[in-house]
């Protein structure tokens, strides 16, 4: 629907636009083939609270990689049920359930990048491949990779991710959640500002970034839904 060409002058325009406006802009291209994804962690809250606002039932992708902490599974029940939202749970191909099971405790420390792999990147690139529009909650102050993304980025395949939270800081999406009065993930006093799942997860200072819990002391700071490793596409459809 939109060349490379029509996306960058857009995306450059986006950049002074509320999230409200860009996510309204997505929805109103794009339903109903857009899709929003969540980790549901107090930072997710923004996000999720202007798209319930703005569009009801609009599919919201929720990676169950087995490894979460329950508190993120009762928090993701509770903010779906109270907030009438249309959440999709995704799960790693079944035909890795054997091998998955056998490294349960050892793979997401023994070789992360294939761990993220089979359950983050691999459920997220089947669930889009019925979809046009994918919104997510990146900011550029979270990691180096992220600083460098665009507000519209269209992939080689035709879809378009969205970031509508991409100039926001820290600040912002506290200031949001004070505003709105918006519920934390159960964690976040205990010390977790960003959580992910529990065995690439840590509790941080105060001083710490944001994300320094994260993959800690492991040399890794995306999963790979953000990195050329989701581009990768090919790599699901052969193992189909
Ligand atoms: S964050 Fe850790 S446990 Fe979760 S999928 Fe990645 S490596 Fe596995």
């Amino acid at each position: 629907m939109f060349s490379e060409d029509e996306i960058e002058p857009l995306s450059r325009k986006f950049e002074t636009q509320t999230p409200q406006e860009i996510i309204q802009w997505a929805v109103d291209t794009f339903w109903p083939e857009v899709a929003l994804s969540s980790s549901f962690q107090t930072q997710s809250m923004p996000l999720l609270h202007m798209a319930a606002r703005i569009k009801r039932g609009l599919p919201i992708f929720f990676l169950d990689t087995g490894y979460h902490f329950w508190e993120t599974l009762i928090f993701r029940e509770r903010i779906a049920s109270e907030w009438q939202l249309n959440v999709i749970d995704l799960y790693r191909n079944p035909r890795w359930d054997v091998f998955a099971r056998q490294r349960v405790r050892t793979l997401p420390l023994e070789d992360p990048d294939l761990c993220c792999f089979l359950h983050k990147v691999q459920p997220m690139q089947k669930a889009l491949l019925d979809i046009r529009a994918w919104i997510t909650g990146i900011r550029r102050d979270q990691t180096v990779i992220r600083a460098r993304a665009d507000i519209l980025e269209l992939q080689e395949d035709g879809l378009l991710k969205i970031n509508p939270l991409l100039n926001w800081t820290t600040r912002d999406v506290m200031r949001y959640i004070e505003e709105n009065k918006l519920p934390a993930h159960p964690l976040l006093e205990k010390g977790y500002r960003s959580i992910g799942c529990a065995p690439c997860t840590a509790a941080i200072g105060v001083d710490d970034e944001e994300r320094a819990g994260r993959w800690a002391g492991r040399g890794k700071t995306e999963c790979g839904l953000h990195t050329d490793m989701f581009r990768h596409k090919e790599l699901y459809l052969d193992l189909e």
